[in-house]
């Protein structure tokens, strides 16, 4: 049998990459220094869209439109394989109070995105009970979201249905490379022979990745969310507003996030975002000063400068591969950077052109 190719990482772009490589008949196994899909993929809010779509160059646009087709049949499979709905539900996404309405009506029909601009009259049509009522609106129908612990949940259910290894508790804390081929990946406690690694390690993949020798600017951006015990009906659609967002989930529940930090490696909740993100929630949708507050948490998202995830071979070391610096969007970009990344180690032809997500790149 070949060497595994080994994943660096258990969260949804780890656990994606493995998918993708076992349908292809690959030998994988998956490695994360703690319990898999515990840090930002459970934390994020599972919108399958970046918000305000068209700031983001095209190369974002690219994955999320390839990944967006791809979410209703992955998740109708996994439930079919697993058990586990991942909830995909057609929200809708509108967005409240923005000035660059001219570029993002020119942006929806480059793409062919379904998108109306709403004058303020209209914003009860799509949503009642907002506090807002006097903004305009943008208005994206198609825009969908996953409830994404669930969404870990039944892709690491099918990988071990599968039968693929997925390691917990063991950090890999280095390379083996020999005349710039990778030979083998050190842990805290063996070495894994492997002729290929991909690091899918989040927000701790710059720190790996350094230790060949090359920088990425991927580094940890916290991000608070707060969840509201609500009853179904409350809210149906996504709302945003000045970065902040709603999310409605289908037994009722609302979060509301998220806070942008730059704090280091710190993943603990603030007062301030707190009381922050509570008045925020209760100006958007005024309702929700009356129904509890369930729990605050925090997670690290990767962050990278323009939000274009870094992924493709290291120009340094043949066989090491990143998929990393997804940064707000790791859902919405997840799919088709597991398929890319995929297409890359087994020389494939890509389903985009890979040129813009490359490692060295300077952004
Ligand atoms: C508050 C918040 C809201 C968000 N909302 C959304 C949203 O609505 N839509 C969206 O698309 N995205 C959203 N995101 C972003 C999204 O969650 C991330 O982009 C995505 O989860 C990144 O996935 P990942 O697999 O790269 O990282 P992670 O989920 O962080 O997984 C990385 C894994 O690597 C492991 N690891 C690290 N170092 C090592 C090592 N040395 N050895 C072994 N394992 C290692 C970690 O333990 C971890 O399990 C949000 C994020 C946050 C925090």
């Amino acid at each position: 049998m070949k060497h595994p190719i080994c994943i660096v990482g258990g969260g949804v772009i780890g656990l994606l990459i493995a998918r993708e490589l076992h349908a292809l008949g690959e030998n994988v196994m998956i490695l994360d220094r703690r319990e898999s899909g515990k840090e930002s993929s459970w934390a994020g809010g599972g919108i399958l869209s970046p918000l305000y779509p068209w700031r983001y160059p095209d190369s974002v646009t690219e994955l999320a439109r390839w990944s967006q087709t791809a979410y209703p049949g992955m998740v109708k499979e996994l439930q079919r394989d697993t058990g586990i709905d991942a909830e995909w539900v057609r929200s809708g996404l509108l967005i409240l109070g923005i000035s660059d309405t001219e570029t993002a009506v020119n942006w929806a029909r480059k793409f062919a995105i379904s998108a109306k601009n709403l004058e303020s009259g209209a914003i009860d049509e799509i949503q009642s009970g907002l506090g807002m009522n006097a903004l305009d609106g943008f208005w994206m129908p198609d825009i969908a979201q996953v409830r994404n612990p669930r969404l870990l949940a039944a892709l690491k259910r099918d990988l071990q249905k599968k039968s693929i290894e997925i390691v917990e508790n063991e950090a890999v804390t280095g390379f083996g490379i020999e005349n710039g081929e990778l030979r083998h990946i050190k842990t805290d406690n063996r070495t894994i022979t492997t002729d290929r690694c991909i690091i899918a390690a989040g927000a701790w993949s710059g720190d790996l990745f350094a230790q060949t020798g090359l920088s990425i600017p991927v580094k940890p951006i916290r991000g608070q969310m707060l969840l509201y015990k609500a009853k179904p009906g409350l809210l149906q659609r996504i709302i945003l507003k000045n970065n902040r967002y709603l999310i409605p989930r289908r037994d009722g529940r609302i979060l509301v996030g998220s806070t942008l930090e730059d704090v280091g490696f710190d993943s603990s909740t603030t007062e301030a975002a707190f009381q922050e993100l509570h008045e925020t929630a209760v100006e958007m949708l005024p309702a929700l000063a009356d129904v509890e507050i369930e729990v605050q948490w925090a997670g690290l998202r990767p962050g990278s400068p323009a939000g274009v995830p870094y992924i493709g071979q290291s120009p340094e070391v043949k066989g090491l591969y990143l998929c990393s610096g997804h940064f707000r969007n790791g859902f919405v970009l997840g799919p088709a950077s597991a398929r890319l990344v995929v297409d890359l180690v087994l020389g494939n032809t890509p389903i985009v052109d890979s040129e813009p997500y490359k490692i060295d790149r300077v952004d």
